[in-house]
């Protein structure tokens, strides 16, 4: 469905989940010429009318960080629990200070769509911000966490329509897999995650092994469920044979699209990896420069080493993403254009971008003083009259990533 088709259904969701029944709901949008600006303020009303909905949880929810923290680039990260015993070698959650025993998140799914609808940088809706669980944990570790990562996505899902996607290291069998395929709005973007076939044992002791992983994303797709395969760290000294393997073993299986990502290092991390006997010249040599503290990461340099798991996996005839968010973008029908990997999807798909609505959008956040929209490419500059006065850089940075995930371009302001 079309993401703005899409929102008059959440509008829908909203009614029947939290009994908005016989209370006056957003203006719905009528086809797919709805111009962002209507979605935008239909989206800032849905959050009003949650807030509202709810006023006994806002207090909790305002002091949880999901009701302020700015969106990363693939979207919202989304905590169902925090701290992992997966123990993978090359994870930083240990380092961020995150225990080894996970705990599910302590909001539970109303909070936690409060926060949400709190955060000045989060866009409800299906052409609203994009969604990402796990992040700090892995989202279907233990019977508990499972329960609170489903339990998010049904009311995330079901209320405000968001893109979901989930990654994952486990392989949690047929009753989660039944659960994603029925989602109220539609499955979510999976990536199986693996990052070696051979080395598996040593690198990733807690995590299900690579073939159940692989078997449990079949298992997704023959349900409808869209999969990508996140080759997950790429890691200097695992050989590339066995990446090789690893492709051509999930591409036998029904994976089609595949994205590649770069090793990121802690002090922690660097030790852990030449303890477990990877050549650590092979990592020493990728390194701008060491972390300065125990909890800096640092990504290695790992363009050539990219290039030739990129080209082995074309060989092989996978599509390659250029990153998470990509996946999400493409497994929900949608376009953008944001940063300079894209354009993502079928640029037919991107949110129309005049520069009218564009300024009635400016409007709609309370920003009068627009004096030029110019359009480049993926990228739209506002330039704003300084006779407004002046605004905090926490506001611009709010009006500047609800209007890219709006347009799916990436928007800057200037003032002149
Ligand atoms: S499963 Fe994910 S969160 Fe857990 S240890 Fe491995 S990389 Fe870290
Ligand atoms: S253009 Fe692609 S990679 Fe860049 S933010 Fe958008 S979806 Fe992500």
């Amino acid at each position: 469905m079309a993401p703005y088709l899409a929102l008059a259904s959440i509008a829908i969701s909203i009614i029947s989940i939290h009994s908005f029944k016989n209370k006056s709901v957003p203006h719905r949008c009528q086809d797919l010429e709805t111009r962002p600006s209507t979605y935008l303020s239909n989206a800032l009303e849905i959050k009003q009318k949650i807030l509202e909905e709810h006023k006994g949880l806002i207090g909790k929810a305002r002091k949880d960080h999901h009701s302020r923290r700015k969106p990363i680039p693939c979207g919202m990260t989304v905590h169902p629990a925090i701290g992992c015993s997966f123990g993978c070698l090359y994870c930083y959650v240990p380092d961020m200070g995150f225990p080894l025993k996970p705990q599910p998140y302590p909001l539970e799914p109303e909070e936690m769509l409060v926060a949400l609808a709190l955060n000045p940088y989060f866009l409800p809706g299906p052409a609203g911000t994009l969604v990402a669980f796990g992040s700090v944990t892995e989202p279907f570790m233990t019977h508990h966490i499972i329960n609170k990562t489903l339990r998010y996505m049904r009311f995330i899902g079901g209320v405000m329509g968001n893109p979901l996607q989930v990654s994952t290291k486990a392989a949690p069998g047929e009753r989660v897999a039944e659960e994603l395929s029925s989602l109220p709005n539609g499955p979510p973007s999976v990536l199986i995650s693996v990052a070696t076939y051979s080395m598996q044992r040593t690198l990733e002791p807690g995590a299900a092994s690579v073939d159940d992983r692989l078997r449990w994303g079949q298992l997704l797709m023959k349900r409808g469920v869209p999969v990508t395969l996140f080759l997950r760290p790429i890691i200097p000294g695992v050989p590339l044979d066995d990446l090789s393997y690893l492709l051509e073993k999930a591409w036998s299986m029904g994976y089609r699209r595949v994205i590649l990502g770069s090793l990121r290092v802690t002090m922690g991390i660097l030790r852990r990896l030449k303890a477990a006997g990877i050549p650590y010249e092979e990592i020493a040599a990728r390194l701008p420069r060491r972390p300065a503290n125990p909890r800096e990461q640092i990504t290695l340099r790992m363009g050539d080493l990219k290039q030739t798991v990129a080209y082995t996996a074309v060989k092989t005839g996978f599509n390659i993403l250029p990153a998470s968010c990509s996946a999400n973008v493409v497994d929900h029908g949608q376009s953008c254009w944001a940063c300079n990997l894209g354009p993502c999807g079928n640029p037919k798909h991107l949110p129309k971008l005049d520069v009218d609505d564009v300024m009635k959008s400016a409007e709609i956040l309370g920003l009068k003083c627009v004096k030029d929209v110019s359009p480049r490419n993926g990228e739209v500059t506002v330039l704003v009259n300084d006779g407004c006065g002046k605004f905090s850089r926490k506001r611009r940075d709010v009006l500047e990533t609800i209007l890219t995930t709006l347009y799916r371009r990436r928007f800057l302001l200037r003032i002149s």
